[in-house]
């Protein structure tokens, strides 16, 4: 029974993720077990573990999902080989879960431990919000309420708004600080209402919390029921003085499709952004990775990845872990060819334009450029442009309106076709693999 439960799930993971990146980093991971809610999965060492962590983590968890009928949560270990157990303990241990703080950090699966302020390295890109968040964790009043962070992606909204409920809950054991996301609360309430548990609901978050942060705010956009949901929420935790920590991928001002009550709730506390790192801040997040996994790489490497990774934290840190991966996976030392080698993947050529999206799509799809931005809603114009939208928003960063504005239609009808594509992503194996081919020829030619 377990043995056909653990087929499945690398069947389905492989299919979700595609068979290239499978092979390459999941293929290393052993099953253990599942108990007590919990999935238990090994890995063979630290760097591929972060790599995993980094990258997988949420495909893992929604594929144990899809196999189990369950939200469980994941753990991922290290168990090495037996060549590498003899160079077990040179390897960092890491702790994996805090004992005690379980009970109030809500939406455990969530969590990352190793987001903290000591691990958060402190540059002119973000010291602002640095600040303000660890004003936020001293108790003496709500100088700040809410606090929103924002931010393009990957610069450190989770990694600081996780460490500040971390500190909290370190300084105050007694405080219960939810930690959720937009998108996961949208999807608790709408559970709620089908069950009928919808006063338990209201009264988990306006009662039973006292710092609420919340996540991707974004994620609300033209959700009406949610959005009243989250500004009585809010109104009334922040009435009765209790923390709130927003994140989003833009100024609450900026975000499209708001209400005009949550919108300026939300703005009326601490609006901090959060910028691009600098090269010395870099060179700082490089050096204490580094030092963090025993590994020395030379100023060289260390120079040419922080000067070839523009785009943000996160792709920085990816790339670094992916170098020290490769590196264990290939018994092969750190130096500037590897690192030019596997960094190949994440030098982006950042210009690519809505025009070169459209020359694509439409020759793929061989239809004419007319047709694309046409008003027709036949199936083999309208899915070409959903995919048009989907290519538009991973690989530029023009808004939703702008996207609109390239193809002759508003920004909720572009929204409405990129959820409805998105779905179909997620559902429809078919439509996957067919993007994930495309995205492959896509990327070959443009990036
Ligand atoms: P966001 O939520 O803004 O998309 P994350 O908080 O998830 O970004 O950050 C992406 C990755 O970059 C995480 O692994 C995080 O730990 C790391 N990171 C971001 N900013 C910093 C920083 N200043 N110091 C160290 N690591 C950082
Ligand atoms: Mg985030």
């Amino acid at each position: 029974m377990e043995a056909q439960f653990w087929s499945q799930f690398e069947k389905r993971l492989k299919t979700r993720i595609g068979a290239t990146s499978y092979n390459r980093w999941l293929s290393h991971l052993t099953t253990q077990d599942i108990s007590s809610n919990t999935a238990t999965l090994s890995c063979p060492n630290t760097f591929v573990l972060d790599w995993i962590r980094l990258h997988f983590y949420g495909d893992i968890l929604a594929t144990l999902r899809e196999v189990t009928g369950q939200d469980l949560s994941l753990r991922l270990v290290v168990a090495p080989s037996r060549e590498e157990k003899s160079r077990k303990d040179t390897l960092p241990k890491r702790q994996l879960s805090l004992p005690g703080t379980e009970n109030y950090l809500h939406g455990l699966p969530f969590i990352n431990r190793e987001y903290t302020f000591t691990n958060f390295v402190v540059g002119p890109c973000n010291q602002f919000a640095y600040a303000s968040a660890q004003a936020v964790t001293e108790r003496k009043s709500r100088l700040y309420n809410p606090v929103f962070f924002h931010s393009s992606e990957g610069l450190g909204k989770t990694h600081l708004s996780t460490a500040t409920g971390q500190k909290i809950i370190t300084n105050y054991p007694e405080t219960k600080v939810f930690y959720t996301t937009a998108e996961w609360f949208t999807h608790e309430m709408i559970q709620a209402l089908r069950k009928n548990l919808i006063s338990e609901f209201k009264e988990k978050y306006r009662k039973r919390c006292d710092v609420l942060v919340i996540e991707d705010i974004q994620f609300l956009q033209g959700k009406d029921k949610t959005q009243d949901e989250v500004f009585y929420t809010l109104d009334t935790l922040i009435q009765m003085d209790k923390q709130v920590i927003l994140t989003a991928n833009a100024d609450p001002r900026e975000i499209n499709d708001l209400k005009a009550n949550l919108r300026s709730r939300m703005g009326s506390g601490l609006v901090v952004d959060i910028k691009k790192p600098d090269y010395e801040t870099k060179r700082n997040i490089i050096a204490r990775k580094c030092a963090k996994e025993q590994i020395t790489i030379s100023e060289e490497v260390a120079d040419y990845i922080a000067r070839t990774i523009e785009s943000n934290v996160r792709d920085l840190t990816s790339a670094l872990i992916n170098l020290i991966a490769t590196s264990s996976l290939l018994g092969q030392k750190i130096d500037l060819d590897l690192a030019k080698e596997t960094l190949k993947s994440f030098i982006k050529n950042k210009t690519v334009t809505v025009a070169e999206i459209k020359k694509f799509i439409s020759h793929h799809f061989k239809i004419t450029l007319d047709q694309l931005q046409s008003k027709s809603r036949s199936r083999g114009v309208t899915y070409p442009r959903q995919v048009a939208y989907y290519f538009c928003r991973k690989y530029t960063d023009i808004t939703l309106s702008a996207i609109g504005e390239n193809f002759g239609r508003n920004h909720s009808s572009v929204l409405r076709a990129l959820n409805k594509f998105e779905t179909s992503m997620r559902t429809n194996r078919n439509v996957r693999d067919a993007i994930n081919y495309l995205t492959d020829k896509f990327e070959k030619s443009y990036l």
